[in-house]
C-alpha cells in the first residue's frame, strides 16, 4: 500500500490529543504509511479573535518555531523509514487575506506542503467556528435563517479560499471542502449543493490545486461520510483532480481514520511538491 497521510495533526494542536510525535511516527511505519505529512493548525491571525470558548482553534505563536524546528528534526530521523513532510494546516479567513499572506510569505518557504481549510465563517460582524459543536452550527442557522443558508455560505466561503490571492506561498491543498456536513445527520438540508461544489471543484481544477480526501467525516458520528463525499469524489476523478488522502487524525490512532470508505484507487500517492 502506498499510502501519504497528508493530514496530521500533532501534540502542538491545542484541541487534540498530547500523543507525542514518535507515536504518530511509529503509529505510520506500523500501519505501512509511506509518509505523513504534519499539518498543524498554523497560529490565527494575530488581529483575529478565535471565537471558540477557549480560544484553541490554531497553535499559539510561541510554538510556531519550535514545531517546525521538531517536524525538520523528525523528518531527518526517519528518512529511509517514513517521508515525513513539513506542513501546516491554515486557515481562509475572509477579512484576513492580507495577514494570511503575509504569514504564508514569511513560513513558507520553510514548509514542505500544507492546506487551506476554511472553518470559520463570518457571520456579518461575528464569526462562528462552523465545525465546532452542533450547538454552533446551530446558531449560524439562526442567525443566517436556515440549515440551507449556512451551506450556502460555507460553500461560497470555500470558493473565495481557492480564489483567493494569498501569494507564492498560498498551500495547493484544499481541506476538507464539505466540513459543514459535520453534523449533518442533526441538520438534514432540503436541497443539493451541487452547483456550488461544481463549481469549486472548477475552480480548484483551473489553479492546479488538489483536494484533501478526508476520512475524519466518517468517524463522526453525526457525518459518517467522508470530506468530500462519493458523488463529488466521482466529479472529481472526472475532472481529473487529484486527491490526497487525510486523516486528519489529532491522536496516533486516527491515523488511517475512515481510509477503508474511501476510493483507494483515486488516491495520489503523495502529495504534489508546493511550488517552488
Ligand atoms: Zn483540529
Ligand atoms: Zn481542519
Amino acid at each position: 500500500m502506498m499510502i501519504h497521510d497528508g493530514h496530521v495533526h500533532t501534540p502542538f494542536c491545542p484541541h487534540g490529543s498530547k500523543d507525542s510525535f514518535i507515536k504518530y511516527c511509529e503509529t505510520a511505519i506500523s500501519h505501512k504509511l509511506t509518509g505523513i505529512t504534519f499539518a498543524e493548525h498554523a497560529p490565527l491571525p494575530r488581529s483575529f479573535v478565535d471565537p471558540t470558548p477557549l480560544q484553541d482553534s490554531g497553535m499559539s505563536w510561541d510554538d510556531l518555531y519550535t514545531y517546525l524546528k521538531e517536524v525538520r528534526a523528525l523528518k531527518k530521523e526517519y528518512k529511509g523509514h517514513l517521508n515525513i513532510y513539513v506542513g501546516l494546516e491554515v486557515d481562509y479567513i475572509e477579512g484576513f487575506e492580507k495577514e494570511t499572506t503575509d504569514f504564508l510569505n514569511e513560513i513558507g518557504p520553510s514548509l514542505d506542503d500544507s492546506i487551506l481549510s476554511v472553518h470559520f465563517l463570518k457571520l456579518g460582524t461575528e464569526y462562528v467556528c462552523i465545525d465546532y459543536s452542533p450547538d454552533v452550527f446551530h446558531y449560524a442557522c439562526n442567525q443566517l435563517g436556515s440549515t440551507e443558508a449556512v451551506y450556502e455560505l460555507y460553500y461560497q466561503t470555500v470558493l473565495k479560499s481557492v480564489k483567493s490571492n494569498l501569494g507564492h506561498y498560498k498551500p495547493n491543498r484544499i481541506g476538507h471542502m464539505t466540513l459543514v456536513r459535520k453534523f449533518q445527520k442533526k441538520f438534514p438540508i432540503d436541497r443539493s449543493f451541487q452547483t456550488e461544489t461544481s463549481s469549486i471543484l472548477a475552480e480548484i481544477k483551473k489553479k492546479g490545486y488538489e483536494l484533501d480526501y478526508n476520512g475524519a467525516g466518517y468517524i463522526k458520528p453525526l457525518c459518517r461520510e467522508p470530506y468530500p463525499y462519493d458523488s463529488i469524489i466521482e466529479e472529481t476523478i472526472k475532472r481529473n483532480i487529484p486527491l490526497v488522502y487525510g486523516s486528519d487524525a489529532h491522536q496516533a490512532s486516527s491515523l488511517l481514520n475512515g481510509y477503508t470508505e474511501l476510493h483507494p484507487k483515486s488516491i495520489l500517492a503523495k502529495p504534489n511538491p508546493l511550488r517552488d
